[in-house]
Order: C-alpha cells, then sequence, then structure tokens
C-alpha cells in the first residue's frame, strides 16, 4: 500500500477546496500520530473489518488502512468523494459508501461477518448511532468512538457519579465500556468548544433479549426523567412500590444511586407482571 505518497492531509483539503461544515459536525483530525493511537486503541489488523463513519478528510481512515485492516466508510458529505476516492485509489482495502450512517445496514455492509466500528462521531448523531449499534438488529464486535468529554462521561460513569444516567445504564447492560484517551479540542481542525474523549466498548457475549432492552429503556427513561425523585415516585405509573419490591429494590432509593443490575431487575419485573 503506497498511502505514504499521498498528500498530507491539509494538502488534500486544499487542493480539494474544502472547508469544515458545522451542519455535519465536522472537526477533523489531521495530526496523523492522534489518528494511528486511535487505531491501536481499537486493536484492529490484518483480516479485520472496521466499519468508520465519517471519514471526512480520511485521516482516521488512513491509520485504520495502515493496520491492514479492510475499512468500509460512510459520509454523508458528497463532497469528500474526489478526495477519498484518492486514497482508495491506492488502497484496495477501502469502501466508500456516501449515505446517512443512522440510516446504513451495518448487517448487509460487513456481509454477514463480525466488523468492528470506529469513529470519530459526528456531535450531532454520536449519541443515537451509538444507541443503534447496541440495540439494534446488527451488533459490532468492538466499537472504538470519539465522543464529547461530557458524552463519553454519560457513557462511562457508574452509580452516584454526576454524569451517571440513562444512557450509562444502557451501554453498561450491553458492553464494557472504558474512557480510553482524552483529546483537548486544540487536536481539532477547527477546534470543537469542547474537549473530547475516545471510548472502548465491548459488546457483552450475552447481550440482553431485545424484549429486556426495550423495558429497560422504559424503566431507565420513567427512573431518570425525575432523576432526584425516589423510585416509588419516578416508576409510580409502570408498578411503584410492588414493581421495587420485586425487584428486591429500596423504594426510598433515587435513580442516580441505582446500580445496572438493579435497572435490569426492575426491567424483569416490569416484563413479569404484563
Ligand atoms: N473522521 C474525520 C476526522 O477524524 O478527521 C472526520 C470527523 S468529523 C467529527 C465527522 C464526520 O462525519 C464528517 O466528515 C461529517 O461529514 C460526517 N457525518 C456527519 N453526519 C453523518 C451521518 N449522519 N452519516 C455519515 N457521516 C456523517
Amino acid at each position: 500500500m503506497i498511502l505514504e505518497n499521498l498528500p498530507t492531509l491539509r494538502e488534500a483539503l486544499e487542493a480539494h477546496g474544502l472547508m469544515a461544515k458545522k451542519a455535519f459536525g465536522q472537526h477533523f483530525l489531521l495530526d496523523l500520530n492522534i489518528t494511528r493511537k486511535i487505531a491501536r486503541l481499537a486493536n484492529v489488523g490484518e483480516g479485520d473489518h472496521v466499519i468508520e463513519v465519517g471519514p471526512g478528510p480520511g485521516g482516521l481512515t488512513r491509520a485504520l488502512l495502515e493496520t491492514g485492516a479492510r475499512v468500509t466508510a460512510i459520509e454523508k458529505d458528497e463532497r469528500f468523494a474526489p478526495l477519498l476516492q484518492e486514497v482508495a485509489d491506492v488502497a484496495p482495502g477501502l469502501t466508500l459508501v456516501f449515505g446517512d450512517a443512522l440510516k446504513a445496514d451495518e448487517a448487509t455492509i460487513a456481509e454477514g461477518q463480525p466488523a468492528h466500528v470506529v469513529s470519530n462521531l459526528p456531535y450531532n448523531v454520536g449519541t443515537p448511532l451509538l444507541i443503534k449499534w447496541l440495540t439494534g438488529p446488527w451488533t459490532p464486535k468492538s466499537l472504538t468512538l470519539m465522543f464529547q468529554r461530557e458524552v463519553a462521561d454519560r457513557i462511562t460513569e457508574g452509580p452516584g457519579e454526576e454524569a451517571y444516567g440513562r444512557l450509562a445504564v444502557i451501554v453498561q447492560a450491553t458492553c464494557q465500556a472504558q474512557r480510553v484517551m482524552d483529546a483537548p479540542a486544540r487536536a481539532f481542525t477547527p477546534p470543537p468548544k469542547v474537549d473530547s474523549a475516545v471510548v472502548h466498548l465491548k459488546p457483552l457475549a450475552e447481550r440482553p433479549s431485545q424484549q429486556r432492552l426495550d423495558a429497560l429503556q422504559r424503566i431507565t427513561a420513567a427512573a431518570f426523567g425525575q432523576r432526584r425523585k425516589m423510585l416509588r415516585s419516578s416508576l409510580k405509573v409502570l408498578g411503584g412500590e410492588d414493581l421495587i419490591a420485586a425487584a428486591g429494590l429500596d423504594p426510598q432509593v433515587r435513580a442516580e444511586v441505582v446500580p445496572v443490575d438493579g435497572f435490569l431487575a426492575l426491567a424483569d419485573a416490569w416484563l413479569a407482571r404484563r
């Protein structure tokens, strides 16, 4: 592969007259040392298939290809097509798909084989994409994702911590989640208003059934909708004290300190009563 003969990312952006577009959440990583570090943290290589959302100018794409992995990159902004085609011309392992990743059918893209997801996610669709990959019909082998730091906290924090909430419960009921790298705003071009962090997620071998996940979404929506209220009040419409007793929890406790297992027990108790 002759990736090293490509122009630098800055040169490529300039040659194609491309500027970042705010509407697409575009903040680029132009330092290959940073993108190579993300590729290392993703722990992918020869024989792996990576689905990358939002390649933009292709810095992370180049780093992923350098590992020997095959990459399918899904980009919504077609302005990047000629620039990315130049990368694909020298890297036969790269397949380009232009469209909205929220609507992508990953099972078809992965051709029924396991695939990893690696992305410097666009801020506006990062959380819905994560929920899709964790609770939808297709499950990735691993996910290595750059988020705003505050979102990374909402994914990885535990009970009693400030950012613990619905997202943490859904993520941690389906995955092992770890914050593996911090990236200051100045690492991006143009720099966003906030710092970012990379989260590595490994889906559990035994993911809760779709029915349990749907129940968990329902319970956590009610419980964290009123996070400072006691469960007996926030879960009143879903079964109140009886439901909480069936789950073996204290009705006076608040959602923000209930562990993930507690929410799964509530989901099971709610399903058993229907
Ligand atoms: N991966 C590049 C990098 O690290 O320099 C760009 C990252 S930038 C934060 C997010 C990228 O996602 C942009 O290229 C943007 O056009 C693309 N994007 C935004 N929304 C998208 C969507 N719904 N589906 C696919 N790509 C999207």
